[in-house]
């Protein structure tokens, strides 16, 4: 079973390889895009760090619902409300349990991957 210690250790380990990895997807950002998709993450990745070492959350879904809410509130362009989502939406599927199986996040998961891809139906719909 997975509990919130588990899902705080995983947002923390993807806040040390974002911290990693921030230049070189700087990098691959700047052909295509204004070159601060690593600077970007890092900075929300961090936020999400810190709060998550301050007060850590008693429940998987409070940790991932509070790392979404910060990504889409520190995170500028499109990977805050994309990667924010994505998470907000995973630990709103995972509810109040205090621990998880690996078929309850899956199961979360498709849920916060259906929430992205809705996002994507309202922008091209808004732009038509
Ligand atoms: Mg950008």
């Amino acid at each position: 079973m997975l509990d919130a210690d588990f899902f705080r250790r995983w947002m923390t380990a993807t806040a040390d390889c974002v911290d990693r990895e921030a230049e070189r997807l700087t990098a691959l950002d700047s052909p295509i895009g204004d070159a601060d998709h690593g600077s970007n993450l890092q900075r929300g990745f961090r936020a999400v760090r810190d709060a998550l070492d301050k007060e850590p959350p008693a429940t998987p879904g409070a940790v991932l619902v509070q790392a979404g809410r910060l990504l889409i509130s520190t995170v500028g362009g499109a990977s805050g409300p994309l990667y924010g989502t994505l998470l907000r939406r995973t630990g709103k599927a995972l509810g109040d349990a205090a621990e998880v199986d690996e078929g309850q996040l899956a199961e979360a998961l498709r849920a916060g991957v259906d929430a992205v891809r809705q996002l994507g139906v309202r922008r091209r719909a808004t732009r038509r």
